[in-house]
């Protein structure tokens, strides 16, 4: 027999989360409940970066630009699947570099951080190297506006 908790696990388990949601979602088991993929939030965004992911469920696509946390998408979701809570931040993600990114290739490169306004990516200068970018997780806000510029797509957000 199995009890409702070791359920919930197994659902939560049985669909990891693999796509961004938009800000304030629920966590993903209470999210895909109660989400109806009416598709009201991707027609609120301004930005126009909400699109319709696996399953028809809203995902975010940072190719298209960045958030601007201005949370039009949760006051158009009805069923709550979006829900800002008071002090609580829209998410937990964050911009990561990898192994594409030029200057760890010996090429001079700072456009992201010309793309990030909270200055939370530091270059770092090397002896004999061009000076690497580096991430502060705690001014990242997740926004997405670094990823689309790279011109190598070294930049995700998770
Ligand atoms: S907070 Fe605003 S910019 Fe961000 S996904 Fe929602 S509607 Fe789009
Ligand atoms: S508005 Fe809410 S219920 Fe509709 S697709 Fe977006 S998250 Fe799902
Ligand atoms: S995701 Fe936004 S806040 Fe984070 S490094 Fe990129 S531009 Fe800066």
């Amino acid at each position: 027999m199995v009890d409702a908790a070791r359920r919930g696990f197994l659902r939560g388990r049985s669909r990891p989360r693999a796509e961004l949601r938009p800000p304030w979602a629920l966590v993903e088991s209470a999210f895909s409940e109660r989400c109806t993929r009416c598709n009201d939030c991707l027609k609120a965004c301004p930005e126009g970066i909400i699109v319709s992911g696996d399953g028809g469920y809203p995902t975010i696509d940072f190719g298209r630009g960045e958030c601007t946390f201005c949370a039009e998408c949760v006051t158009a979701c009805q069923p709550q699947a979006l829900l800002r809570r008071q002090g609580e931040a829209p998410w937990a993600y964050k911009a990561r570099i990898n192994d594409a990114c030029l200057p760890a290739r010996g090429v001079e490169c700072r456009v992201c951080g010309d793309f990030c306004a909270v200055r939370a990516i530091v270059f770092t200068p090397r002896a004999g190297g061009c000076a690497l970018p580096q991430i502060d997780a705690q001014l990242c806000t997740g926004c997405g506006a670094c990823q689309a510029p790279c011109p190598t797509a070294a930049i995700r957000i998770s």
